[in-house]
């Protein structure tokens, strides 16, 4: 049976790490959140964050917009927390309303309280291979739990499933930048499953149960960050945890795998701002 990646264990710690760090600071951090719209899944997002925010001490505001806010609207609010000298970070909950840019306004984020570190800026360093001012929260996540299980990265195979700029170009870069041989899959690539049975670590991000036991390697690593609901309702992830778990010597569940710890690395960032 493969070790579970324990993601809320770990989030725990970091809580209390936390914790005890900022009690220490006379100024708290504070993290400002724009919510637009009425995405119920966002919502529970916002609130999670908030409340883990306000157990360590970090100061959090939400700024809630309607479904038919303004770009310009939105514009000008973080222009004004850009600003403010009391706010030290800044995140844009996704997805935006359509009508609104989500490039434009995360690229509107001053560099240094881009929390999530989606912006041009902090893209590039990561890209370039330079340290950015901090590093996007999801796959930050899944790079400490690897680390906290003493999982080694350099000169595996690691395969990502799924390109999207929050999870699985910034994950197979980071990979990349710990000298991972690092494959990027996505809905276009030929013979995922031979790619993912050479896999020494797999990362899947796609939020579709597609990962079953036949496809793996065995004793490999498998972290799984897809999250959706099935037919009856239920949270799922993207792999057959069922099948996998008795092959990986590692897995990560859903729920209690990178969600938890995604929420760990939006306050390690927050605090790291704060101290920048
Ligand atoms: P996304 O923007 O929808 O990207 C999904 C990716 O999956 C795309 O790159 C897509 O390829 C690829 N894909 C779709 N079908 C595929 C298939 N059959 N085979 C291979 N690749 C396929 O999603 P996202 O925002 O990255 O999120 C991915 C999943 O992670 C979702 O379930 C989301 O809820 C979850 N998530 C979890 C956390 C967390 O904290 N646990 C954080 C963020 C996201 P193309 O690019 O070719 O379309």
């Amino acid at each position: 049976m493969a070790i579970i990646l324990d993601g809320k264990k770990l989030r725990d710690e970091i809580v209390e790490t936390l914790k005890l760090e900022v009690a220490k600071y006379e100024k708290k951090p504070t993290l400002a959140v724009i919510l637009a719209g009425e995405n119920p899944a966002s919502k529970i997002y916002v609130n999670n964050k908030e409340k883990i925010a306000q157990k360590i001490g970090i100061n959090s505001i939400v700024i809630n917009y309607p479904q038919n806010v303004s770009e310009s609207e939105i514009l000008n609010k973080i222009n004004e927390l850009n600003n403010d000298k009391n706010v030290t970070a800044i995140l844009v909950q996704l997805p935006l309303p359509e009508a609104i840019s989500k490039d434009k306004i995360i690229n509107a984020i001053d560099p240094s309280k881009d929390v999530d570190g989606f912006g041009l800026y902090n893209f590039g360093k990561l890209f370039s291979g330079q340290v950015p001012t901090v590093y996007p929260c999801t796959p930050k996540g899944v790079l400490l739990l690897l680390d906290k299980y003493g999982i080694e990265i350099e000169g595996k195979h690691a395969v990502v499933v799924g390109r999207s700029n929050i999870v699985g170009k910034p994950m197979a870069q980071m990979l990349l930048n710990r000298n991972a041989t690092v494959t990027l899959c996505h809905s276009y690539t030929k013979n995922l499953e031979q790619i993912i049975k050479t896999a020494d670590i797999l990362i899947s991000a796609v939020g579709k149960n597609i990962i079953q036991g036949k496809m793996i390697k065995p004793n490999c690593v498998i972290v799984d960050v897809g999250i959706f609901k099935d037919d009856s309702g239920k949270t799922r992830g993207d792999v057959d945890f069922e099948q996998c778990s008795k092959i990986a010597s590692y897995i990560s569940p859903v729920p209690g795998g990178v969600g938890p710890m995604t929420i760990a690395s939006l306050m390690l960032n927050t605090v790291e701002l704060f101290k920048k």
